[in-house]
Order: C-alpha cells, then structure tokens, then sequence
C-alpha cells in the first residue's frame, strides 16, 4: 500500500505484502486488466504496475501455466 500502484486496486495481505485486487477471486482477474482474456486485454495500470508484473516474463513456465488455465495454448517455445 502506498507504492507506485494506486491505493484502491492493492488490498493489503498482511503488514508488508499486499496483492492486486480481485487476485483472490474465482475466476482470478485483476482488478486492474481490462479487454477480454483470449481476445485483448491490456494493463489499466501498466506504468504503475507491480514489482511481481514487471518480472513476469511472456513464454516463461509460469506464461504457460497462466495461459492453460483460460484455455490457451502456450506460446511457442515454452518449457513447461
Ligand atoms: S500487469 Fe496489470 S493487469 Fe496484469 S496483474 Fe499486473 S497490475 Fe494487474
């Protein structure tokens, strides 16, 4: 809370971590994504987006495993 993501899209976990809002919901979107998985979607925050975001790497394992979930196929080149 407080860091470069505006305050009403973190909820706080416990003193010193926080999550995005709506990451703890079933189906997990969110709150901050906009458009439609499997079509287009885009970060509504993406200057301000968190530290575990900006790690996130496109093809990587976890690319992989995310995109199975929504019923999408692996980028090409993924490891899994
Ligand atoms: S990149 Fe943006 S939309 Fe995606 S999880 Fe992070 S804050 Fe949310």
């Amino acid at each position: 809370m407080g860091g470069r993501v505006p305050a009403g899209l973190a909820v706080e976990v416990n003193g010193s971590t926080c999550r995005m809002r709506g990451t703890d919901h079933v189906p997990v979107r969110c709150a901050a994504l906009t458009g439609k998985v499997g079509q287009q979607v885009a970060c509504g925050i993406y200057e301000w987006r968190p530290a575990p975001c900006r790690e996130f790497e496109a093809g990587s394992h976890a690319c992989g495993i995310a995109r199975m979930r929504h019923g999408m196929a692996p980028l090409e080149g993924t490891i899994l």
